[in-house]
């Protein structure tokens, strides 16, 4: 669909702003504000690019829970045969509930609990992705005492530079993750020396929003040259890992389609019979979603004007966090001359702002919607101010599911006591 939105399904037929065959102002009458809501199609036409650009070849699409794991979301990825990339034992609890199959999931991060890896283990996820000496030393003695074998690749850091925001850059010899390139050949014989390990893979991750697919050939060549010295030693892998980290539109960006970023990567690994295995977050959902939240007041002033909204930064801490930039509609199209705003929430922090210096044409009481939301956006909310967080729909066709409802502020402090 050619569309100005960034979020494909949106449209603006009449009127009316729709989400595939739902009108926006229809999903804020049944389940309120603020709401995310999700486009089926959008979620399974941004996988089958992978699918489409990987055809031919062994590979596994793991879908990286942590940019949106609600349990819907995730039901609808297992449905088309993802895997996915974990990074808590929490996040394997969820594939699980939403029906993904333990036997494709990937375990990343760099602090995993002995519990955590008990309990992957016992579950028989398809690889533990290993970032430290001392991760492959304790998975290993886990591992012993349950009488099991732990899958393993290491994630080595290929030391390139993916020109992305620095909190999201992970690649680079001076972050905490994965294990340095010229540490990984010694590591490898280490590990291949533990007799509850067993060598399946090797994985890096270089960032995410990234941009330019330069970089990631640049480290999918790094992986390489590791991957055949490894071989000649006798340590053969059956998988090569390579993260995720594809950029969307948010503003202006222009992002390379799927099969253009995946393109020089793939020439990297021609006549390559290792398995790729890729963790897409954020381009499988980012531009899946939107918060749809409505406007308290309008509070007009001498600098600036601002739109008050019954959304804030404990839904949607992007911009607060990263100064990121999400588009903002206007549900109904008015009759008024439009005026630069900033939207804001309810929160008492300057930081509290979804966007700033919109020309927007509204009234209070109108619905707007914050685009490109569905990476992000529900799994690093909070309840800062005792906020019950948003619902969470997802439309499919005519269709409005709802995944998660709204949650009640009784449900906030549930777990609390008073002292006597
Ligand atoms: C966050 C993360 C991803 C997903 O990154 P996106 O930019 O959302 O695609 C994949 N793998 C690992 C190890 C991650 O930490």
């Amino acid at each position: 669909m050619n569309n100005a939105f960034p979020t494909p399904t949106l449209t603006r037929p009449h009127d009316e702003l729709l989400l595939e065959g739902v009108a926006l102002s229809s999903i804020a009458d049944r389940f309120g504000t603020p709401t995310y809501v999700y486009s089926r199609a959008a979620l399974t036409s941004a996988f089958d690019a992978y699918r489409k650009a990987l055809d031919g070849r062994p590979a596994l699409v793991c879908y990286a829970v942590k940019a949106n794991s609600n349990l819907g979301i995730l039901s609808v990825f297992a449905a088309l045969g993802a895997g996915f990339d974990i990074v808590s034992g929490g996040e394997l609890a969820r594939v699980i509930a939403a029906g993904g199959a333990p036997g494709k999931v990937v375990f990343s991060g760099v602090g995993k609990t002995r519990e955590e890896m008990r309990q992957a283990l016992e579950a028989g996820i398809r690889c533990f992705n290993v970032e430290s000496a001392a991760e492959i030393e304790r998975l290993n003695d886990v591992a012993g005492k349950l009488g099991k074998q732990a899958p393993i690749a290491l994630r080595v850091n290929p030391d390139v530079d993916p020109k992305t925001h620095p909190y999201i850059s992970t690649g680079l010899k001076s972050n905490k993750f994965g294990v340095a390139f010229d540490q990984a050949l010694d590591l490898y014989r280490r590990a291949a020396a533990l007799p509850h390990l067993r060598i399946s893979g090797i994985a890096c991750h270089i960032g995410s929003q990234l941009l330019d697919p330069a970089p990631m050939a640049e480290a999918a060549s790094k992986v390489l040259g590791l991957v055949d010295r490894l071989a000649a030693e006798g340590i053969r892998l059956d998988h090569i890992d390579l993260g995720g980290g594809l950029g969307i539109r948010y503003r202006d960006e222009t992002p390379p389609a799927v099969e253009d970023y995946l393109g020089p990567l793939l020439k990297v690994f021609e006549g390559r019979s290792e398995e790729l295995c890729f963790e897409p977050g954020r381009s499988l959902v980012g531009n899946a979603g939107l918060l749809l939240t409505r406007v308290e007041y309008l509070k007009p002033g001498e600098e600036k004007n601002f739109a008050i909204v019954d959304a804030a930064m404990n839904d949607l801490a992007r911009p607060a966090l990263y100064d990121a930039y999400h588009d903002v509609v206007a549900v109904s199209a008015r009759d008024i001359p439009p005026q630069d705003y900033d939207i804001v929430g309810p929160i008492c922090e300057s930081g509290d702002f979804l966007a700033r210096q919109r020309s927007l044409a509204l009234a209070e009481g109108d619905l707007i919607a914050l685009l490109s939301a569905g990476a992000y956006g529900m799994t690093m909310s909070s309840n800062y101010n005792t906020r019950a967080r948003a619902a969470e729909v997802i439309v499919d066709g005519d269709t409005a599911h709802l995944v998660r409802q709204r949650e009640t502020v009784e449900s906030l402090y549930a777990l609390e006591r008073t002292l006597d």
